[in-house]
């Protein structure tokens, strides 16, 4: 069914949005929180505008359902009867109940994150609970990158194509570039700057992240966040810089060959990445939520400590620092852009953007370049050296539409699988003050045979939250967001045993699938529930309320330890606890075996020499600490093995001048 939508199914989305987001008389209401609707702002027109860019299958299911509904005459039934329509309709299988989400995410994600005055970039609601908005104009940083500008049909020629600008990409490109070989780096995403970070979320996520922003996996158990943009998730992480803890060395060198990282070797590659981001200890402010974990944390006697950034002291400003997942506008995020992809401009390497690399070409079993699509027209570059870094959401599909990598591509995908319990306070928490990470308890972090999780902090934005906050009714909603400037949110992130798959389909785009059920992850996650609840708890929470679709909430004076036990029941899957990830790894993991790894201990594939895998998917096993690190790490030792050259730490940190 093409767009536009008819005018019933138009009329039919407008009756939804004003469902989930009503008018509710109530007094007194300073703000209009309760009476203004969906429709007041705009909400309809927007969410009419995203169906745009969203997959054409998407659409089409989005425009059966408002049809469904429409025969059930759905405008013209009471708030109370639409909102049990929606219910009923969710229970009709999985489709349906996805469909549902989507109409009620989209509606709530749009009415708190999107800006309505196009001046100001303000949003009513924000007043509410007290959320600024941007706080600086981005400032006119010039733009250090010349992407080369592509014509029509063109092929290109270089010693080295890197596909992806990312993490491990950007780390391969500087040090290929610098042992003097000719790199180009091809990338998806567009580039953008401080001049461009406007600190308004929903821009952010068109323009920066994968897919346009959250998007669920094929199953809707996860919801996925990752970068799409020149210097990949780096531009829009949240510089929690973590090194490989000691027994994921010892996995990765013991079970799956990868000699070397479990001594003083992979030390150096550790320290390297450490020094060229400037990881330091001197812009971790705690906020609130960060002050209520570390009291936790000591009132319970789990381990708690400060995170270290990949942040420069000389500009870091915490009053702009908890927007960095939109960009980092004071410039003190040192990401790839500031490094190592600046490191390889230095030395001559060459960028294309907005170019997205269909396949490895390969010619008498070699690698021999990629094929991809620019802006303008197809585009080829001839290469005899293929550095896969598309992240793990994408590298296996390059494989994959090639032919290459053999049985385990795509496969052992790890998540990080993460969640939230929303604690409330009674106070002005500012979740948004500071970094989104300052510190962690890694009481939990090796709870079973190696295997357990972290409790951290994430950035505190209305549109995700709002969306992310369980909907069993209009009025219940606008009562949680009410209170949304009194909420901490503690978040688990489980190392995972169990693995997922990322698949292509019919178009050749990639699907990722995961579920949540090897027996380890679900006694950590049950462990992880516990742990959370308890921090919110003896931190003096009011209330405390899982992200999942029901009223199951603790109120204090509540017994405490049925509700960890009810916690503890519910579902890790789409239905049950909102989960999210923002760490993918292992789609093309290491090993010395062909069948369970794609590549070879130095990254490059079992079945096609000249490629290697730089990114995060070359992870044998999940890294069990944010990833960024040691996929840097990862890839510094690759790079090296290609170039066969060992850096010093002087060449090493040598990026900044020019060859
Ligand atoms: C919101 C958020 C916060 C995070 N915070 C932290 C943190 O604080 N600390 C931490 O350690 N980690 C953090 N992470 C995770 C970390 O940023 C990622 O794990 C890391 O960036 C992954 O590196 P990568 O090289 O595997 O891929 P990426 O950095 O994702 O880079 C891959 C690049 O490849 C491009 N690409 C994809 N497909 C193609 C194609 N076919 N052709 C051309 N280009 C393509 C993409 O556009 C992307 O730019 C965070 C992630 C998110 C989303």
């Amino acid at each position: 069914m093409p767009l536009p939508l008819t005018d019933d199914q138009r009329a039919t989305l407008r009756a939804v949005c004003d469902t989930v987001v009503p008018s509710i008389q109530r007094t007194p209401d300073p703000t209009g929180h309760w009476a203004r609707k969906a429709s007041d702002i705009g909400v309809p027109e927007a969410f009419e505008q995203m169906l745009e860019s969203m997959p054409p299958e998407n659409v089409a299911g989005l425009q059966e359902l408002l049809d469904g509904l429409d025969q059930q005459h759905f405008g013209q039934h009471t708030q109370l009867s639409r909102e049990q329509l929606l219910k009923n309709v969710s229970l009709l299988g999985p489709e349906a109940a996805a469909g549902v989400g989507a109409l009620v995410g989209l509606t709530l994600f749009l009415y708190y994150g999107m800006p309505v005055d196009q001046q100001t970039g303000q949003n009513p609601n924000w007043a509410t609970f007290g959320y600024p908005g941007p706080t600086v104009a981005p400032p006119q940083t010039p733009k250090a990158f010349t992407p080369i500008a592509v014509d029509g049909d063109t092929t290109l020629e270089a010693d080295a194509v890197i596909v992806g600008s990312g993490a491990g990409g950007s780390v391969i490109a500087a040090t290929l570039a610098k042992q003097g070989l000719k790199v180009l780096v091809v990338e998806q995403g567009d580039y953008y700057n401080e001049s461009d970070f406007a600190q308004l979320e929903l821009k952010a996520y068109q323009e920066m992240y994968w897919r346009g922003g959250p998007t669920p996996t094929g199953d809707m158990n996860v919801t996925i966040l990752a970068g799409a943009t020149l210097g990949g998730g780096t531009v829009i992480n949240w510089t929690n810089s973590l090194k490989t803890k000691p027994h994921v060395r010892e996995q990765w060198a013991r079970e799956h060959g990868l000699e070397g990282v479990d001594g003083p070797d992979f030390d150096r590659h550790l320290d390297t990445i450490f020094n060229r981001l400037n990881v330091n200890d001197r812009c971790s402010d705690f906020n609130k939520t960060h002050q209520k974990m570390q009291q936790g944390a000591e009132a319970l006697g789990w381990s708690y400590k400060t995170i270290l950034r990949n942040s420069d002291p000389a500009t870091y400003d915490p009053a702009t620092a908890g927007y960095i997942g939109f960009g980092d506008v004071s410039g003190s995020k040192q990401s790839t852009q500031k490094t190592f992809l600046k490191d390889a401009l230095d030395h001559g390497a060459e960028f294309i953007v907005n170019t997205f690399v269909e396949k490895v070409l390969v010619e008498n079993g070699r690698a021999a370049g990629i094929t991809g699509v620019g802006p303008n027209g197809p585009i080829t570059v001839r290469a005899p050296r293929v550095v896969v870094a598309a992240g793990a959401l994408e590298s296996p599909g390059v494989l994959l539409r090639s032919g290459i990598g053999g049985p385990a591509a795509g496969d052992y995908l790890r998540l990080h699988p993460a969640w939230a319990f929303l604690g409330s306070y009674g106070e002005d928490m500012q979740g948004w003050w500071g970094t989104p990470q300052a510190g962690l308890v890694d009481e939990f972090s090796n709870v079973e045979d190696g295997y357990g999780f972290l409790i951290e902090s994430s950035q505190y934005a209305p549109g995700l939250a709002g969306s992310a906050l369980a909907f069993t009714s209009g009025e219940d909603h606008k009562e949680q967001m009410a209170d949304f400037r009194s909420g901490g949110s503690f978040i688990a992130l489980i190392r995972d045993h169990g693995h997922g798959r990322v698949t292509l389909d019919a178009n050749g785009q990639t699907v990722p699938w995961y579920s949540l059920t090897d027996p380890i992850d679900v006694r950590n996650y049950q462990r992880a529930n516990e742990a959370l609840i308890r921090l919110y708890e003896v931190t003096g929470a009011h209330t405390i309320a899982p992200l999942a679709p029901t009223q199951l909430r603790w109120r204090r004076g509540d017994n405490l330890e049925a509700f960890i036990d009810r916690a503890k029941r519910l579902p890790p899957r789409a239905g049950g606890i909102q989960l999210f990830a923002a760490h993918q790894m292992g789609s093309c993991r290491m090993g010395n075996d062909p069948q369970t790894s794609v590549a070879g201990p130095y990254g490059e594939l079992h079945d096609t020499p000249g490629v290697w895998i730089g990114d995060a998917s070359a992870f044998p096993t999940p890294s069990g600490t944010n990833p960024m690190i040691s996929i840097m790490a990862l890839a510094h030792r690759t790079a090296e093995a290609i170039t066969g050259v060992t850096e010093t730490p002087d060449t090493a940190l040598a990026g900044a001048t020019a060859k």
